[in-house]
């Protein structure tokens, strides 16, 4: 079997080189070869391709395709592209992404539950003035989404004492509070200071906090996006947190990346924007993972579970 592997892919030149020379240092026996420099002869017998952001109609190219490893965990756009082409698509699993995660909801969680909006507010005014301390354990935060990185970000939660609740599309036990369905989403919602949104962007999860899930948060709550911008309503969002139901919203994905100048996001007092940085994949250990994926696909024939298309996650 020829073991010629594409990397198919939208990112910078630089990165392009970064990422191949990870996957080669992880899977030196193998030949990962960047899309653009394939000869005919290798696209025509590629079985596997490698995916960042890729071009959907290059991956159209390749004949015996037999499945794609995207080195992202969210892979909306791909399935999205991808609908009318049944050839399974393996997104990022990676422990290190998870850690990673739940790194960045700890401290943007805390960053909320300690005031640090409102005394960044105050210095720039020069204003002293102290405001009582909750206790971690009184402050509830519900998780939308307890897959891979939300469940990882509820025990980091949980551990830290906080009031954790979690929502999914399916039932499930924990060791905090779980909801699913549309009732659970609303009751959840209900009991959130901190929501934080961690579920995939599918075409039953856009635009899931809209203004009357957002209504029905408490007065003064937080929101926390680390999925995919389509998942809130913008403009709803920002009516929230004109009226002052909403207190603060910390923001690392947006419907349209990079967050264009002209947003109102970026000047918002109550908005913290980040550059999508909550959980970037990380080479070494991805690529590790991809390395053994890929020998063992060759060596068994055995596809690593696949996105299930019909939910789309
Ligand atoms: P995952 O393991 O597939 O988990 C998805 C969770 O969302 C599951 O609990 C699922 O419910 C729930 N869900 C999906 N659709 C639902 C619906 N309609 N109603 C209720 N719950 C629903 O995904 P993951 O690995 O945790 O990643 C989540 C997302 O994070 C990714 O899709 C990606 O967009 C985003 N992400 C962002 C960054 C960043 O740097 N900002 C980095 C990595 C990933 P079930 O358990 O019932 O299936």
């Amino acid at each position: 079997m020829d073991t010629t592997i594409p990397f198919v892919h939208r990112v910078s030149p630089a990165e392009a080189d970064a990422w191949l020379a990870a996957l080669r240092d992880a899977a030196p026996e193998l030949s990962i070869v960047d899309f653009a420099r394939l000869s005919d002869a290798e696209r025509a017998s590629a079985r596997v391709a490698i995916a960042a952001n890729p071009d959907a109609s290059a991956l159209r190219t390749l004949p015996e395709l037999r499945w794609i490893q995207s080195l992202w965990a969210g892979v909306e756009g791909i399935v999205q592209e991808l609908a009318d082409l049944p050839v399974p698509i393996v997104r990022m699993q990676d422990p290190q992404m998870a850690e990673t995660m739940a790194e960045a909801v700890l401290t943007w969680t805390l960053y909320l539950h300690r005031d640090m909006p409102r005394y960044f507010r105050q210095q720039l005014l020069s204003q002293w003035l102290q405001h009582p301390v909750r206790l971690a354990r009184e402050r509830r935060v519900g998780i939308l989404g307890l897959g891979k990185l939300g469940t990882a970000a509820a025990q980091v939660l949980c551990q830290h004492g906080f009031h954790v609740s979690g929502w999914s599309g399916s039932e499930k036990s924990a060791a905090f509070a779980t909801y699913w369905g549309t009732d659970g989403l609303y009751q959840l919602l209900s009991l959130s200071d901190i929501v934080i949104v961690l579920a995939p962007l599918t075409e039953a999860t856009r635009g899931l906090l809209d203004a009357r899930a957002l209504s029905v948060l408490p007065q003064g709550a937080s929101v926390i996006n680390f999925a995919r911008g389509a998942l809130i309503d913008d403009q709803a969002l920002l009516q929230a947190l004109d009226a002052g139901h909403l207190s603060h919203a910390v923001l690392d994905v947006f419907t349209q990346e990079p967050l264009p100048a002209h947003s109102a996001f970026w000047q918002h007092a109550k908005i913290t924007v980040l550059p999508h940085v909550s959980a970037p994949t990380n080479k070494p250990t991805a690529c590790a993972i991809v390395a053994r994926q890929l020998r063992n696909y060759f060596s068994t024939g055995a596809i690593p579970a696949a996105v299930d298309r019909s939910r789309g996650y």
